[in-house]
C-alpha cells in the first residue's frame, strides 16, 4: 500500500514530479487540470477508507464525508483537519476556491459553498479522482 512520501523524497521541480506521476496525473495535480466529469474512478465509490493525495500520499479526506452530489466528481463535505489549503482561483471568468494539498501543493479540485447540499458544512469539495488514491479501511 502506498503511504506517505518521506519529506526528503518530495519532488521540488516539475521534472521531478514528471518522474513520479503519469501524464494525466501531472496535468491535474501539477497544472491544475480537471478530469472529465463522470470518468474518474472514485465518482460513485462508497468504499470505507481514507483518500490520500496521489502525489505525496498525505491523508486528505475520509469516506465518511463523501456524499452523492451528482456533479460527476467525487464530493466531500469536509477535509481531514489541516490537510488542504485554499487559493482564490480567478481562471475561466469565475472566482472559485481552489483546493490544494497542504503538504505538497498539488491541485486537488475546488470548494463550493452554500449550494444547499444536505451536509453539515454546506460545502462541497469537488475533487478529481485522479488527484487521490483510496486506501480502503482494514476489514
Ligand atoms: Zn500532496
Amino acid at each position: 500500500m502506498r503511504t506517505e512520501l518521506p519529506d526528503e523524497e518530495l519532488p521540488k521541480t516539475d521534472d521531478e514530479w514528471r518522474v513520479r506521476l503519469n501524464p494525466a496525473e501531472f496535468r491535474v495535480l501539477r497544472q491544475a487540470g480537471t478530469e472529465p466529469a463522470w470518468r474518474g474512478e472514485y465518482t460513485d465509490t462508497k468504499t470505507t477508507g481514507v483518500y490520500r493525495c496521489r502525489a505525496c500520499g498525505a491523508q486528505l479526506f475520509s469516506s465518511g464525508t463523501k456524499f452523492d452530489s451528482h456533479c460527476g466528481w467525487p464530493s466531500f463535505s469536509d477535509s481531514l483537519p489541516g490537510t488542504v489549503k485554499f487559493i482564490e482561483d480567478r481562471s475561466m471568468g469565475m472566482t472559485r476556491i481552489e483546493v490544494r494539498c497542504a503538504r505538497c501543493d498539488s491541485h486537488l479540485g475546488h470548494r463550493f459553498d452554500g449550494e444547499g447540499y444536505p451536509t453539515p458544512t454546506d460545502q462541497r469539495y469537488c475533487i478529481n479522482s485522479i488527484s487521490m488514491t483510496l486506501e480502503p479501511a482494514e476489514d
